[in-house]
């Protein structure tokens, strides 16, 4: 048996990970560490809190004991999805985005290395390239350009996992994903809020003219990204995961109204985001071809399957907006 301790396991993508992970091997033993901040939500795991290799423990990344009481019980692997997550949330006060973001990975990092764990992974985000014009794509090798504090916090996160490797020789890989969307994502971003107001007739406020791009990937073939990652990485690298599947806000909004039999009178433009990065374009081919990675979803097939999740689990998102 194999020990895996997550982070930030009952937020979106942490959770999505771990049914994934439970669902497909019987020789990873998983603990879930998360603080259960607003975005954290165990409703996320109720199919399988009671798994015999799963195990949930309430903390916080940044709790030098709570870390070592775990580590000494035996960790093989940290994947640190622990985050705050929302761009909107950084701009309106950035403390918590420093406290968990970067002194959180740091007090993961010394853990590793004072436990010697097998591999570290940071789940990291496409935003820490910054912006691209009309056209171009983000590479591994382009350089980080973070514009927002949400952004910017995350590319600190890197450089310390970064300087880890390179000073102490620390096993780690770094994941930079695109825009997730799939089931539990918390209703505060853009997929889940539209479909949750549009539902219930609401306006949809879209930032600026609706024209920024972002390159959508569905969470479950994020997770199947960085499973391909635990096990083949190359240690020190970074690898980018997305699935070339450009849209534009106003096009994703749309696309909501339409499945939901909505009338796009709903729509309210309303001021730009500050620093509003343009457009975001994942160049995968280093994940596809190292590791053999590749995205299964269609963008069509799983916006509607989505979609579907939302209208068909009501009950997960009212509790949550009420
Ligand atoms: P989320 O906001 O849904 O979940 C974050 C989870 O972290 C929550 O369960 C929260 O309770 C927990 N958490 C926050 N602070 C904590 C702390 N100090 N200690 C322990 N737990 C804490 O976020 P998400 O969308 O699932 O994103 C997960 C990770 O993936 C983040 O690191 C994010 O930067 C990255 N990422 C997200 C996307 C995306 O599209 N959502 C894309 C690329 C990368």
């Amino acid at each position: 048996m194999k020990t895996i301790l997550v982070t930030g396991g009952a937020g979106f993508i942490g959770s999505n990970f771990i049914r994934y992970i439970i669902n497909k091997y019987d020789d990873y033993r998983i603990i879930n560490l998360d603080e259960l901040t607003y975005a954290g939500n165990l409703d996320n795991l109720m199919d399988i809190e009671d798994n015999p290799n799963y195990v949930f423990v309430r903390g916080d990344i940044s709790n030098i004991d709570t870390l070592n009481r775990i580590m000494e019980k035996g960790v093989d692997y940290i994947i640190n999805f622990a985050a705050e997550s929302h761009v909107d949330r950084s701009i309106d006060s950035s403390n918590a985005f420093i406290k968990t973001n970067v002194m959180g990975t740091q007090v993961l990092l010394d853990a590793s290395k004072k436990y010697k764990i097998k591999k570290y992974i940071q789940i990291s985000t496409d935003e820490v390239y910054g912006s691209l014009g009309e056209t171009g794509y983000f590479t591994e090798k382009t350089p980080i350009s973070p514009n927002n504090p949400y952004s910017a916090s995350k590319a600190s996160a890197d450089m310390l996992v970064r300087a880890y490797y390179e000073t102490y020789k620390l096993p780690i890989n770094i994941t930079r994903c695109s825009n997730n969307y799939g089931a539990y994502q918390y209703p505060e971003k853009l997929i889940p809020l539209m479909i949750s107001r549009a539902y219930d007739n609401q306006p949809l406020p879209v930032y600026g003219n609706g024209l920024n791009i972002r390159d959508w990937i569905h969470v479950e073939d994020h997770c199947a990204a960085i499973d391909k990652v635990l096990h083949l990485g190359k240690i020190g690298e970074v690898y980018n995961i997305g699935a070339n599947n450009e849209r534009n806000n106003i096009f994703i909004v749309k696309k909501i109204l339409d499945c939901l039999d909505k009338d796009e009178s709903l729509i309210e433009f309303v001021d730009d985001r500050l620093g509003h990065d343009i457009r975001y374009a994942i160049d995968a081919t280093k994940i596809r071809e190292e590791l053999g990675w590749r995205p299964r979803y269609e963008f069509e097939e799983g916006i509607e399957e989505t979609i579907k999740w939302y209208v068909d689990n009501q009950e997960w998102w009212r509790k949550i907006i009420k």
